[in-house]
């Protein structure tokens, strides 16, 4: 199967994503491989198509994303543990003060009433 140069260029978004069927797939890379000019259309397609499917943050390499991912995780992650420790202390000496100022409070009520009567 021999194919002319405009059914490459046609064609050449259909073998970039590999949609094509094997046999096509197959005959657009042997030309590929003896034409220049389809070669050089070809890697210009390419290079667009890169580009363009590349989000902006994955300019920087895969291992480097999840080291920063990683460390970012940590730091946050002890700092969330911290204000839960901070929390659960401020809570306890809240309910503690709570409970201390209720049990003041009924004691007071309670005597006043007794001492009224
Ligand atoms: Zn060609």
């Amino acid at each position: 199967m021999s194919m002319n140069c405009k059914v490459v260029t046609d064609i050449a978004e259909l073998y970039y994503d590999g949609s094509l069927s094997p046999e096509t797939h197959k005959a657009v890379h042997q030309h590929l491989g003896g034409c220049r000019n389809c070669r050089n259309y070809y890697r210009q397609y390419a290079t667009i198509r890169k580009q363009k499917s590349k989000p902006a943050f994955s300019l920087l390499p895969d291992e480097e994303i999840s080291e920063t991912e990683k460390r970012l995780y940590t730091s946050l992650s002890e700092k969330l543990r911290k204000r839960r420790f901070w929390n659960i202390v401020g809570t306890s000496a809240a309910i503690g003060a709570g409970s201390v100022m209720l049990t003041i409070g009924l004691l007071l009520t309670y005597k006043k009433e007794n001492s009224e009567e």
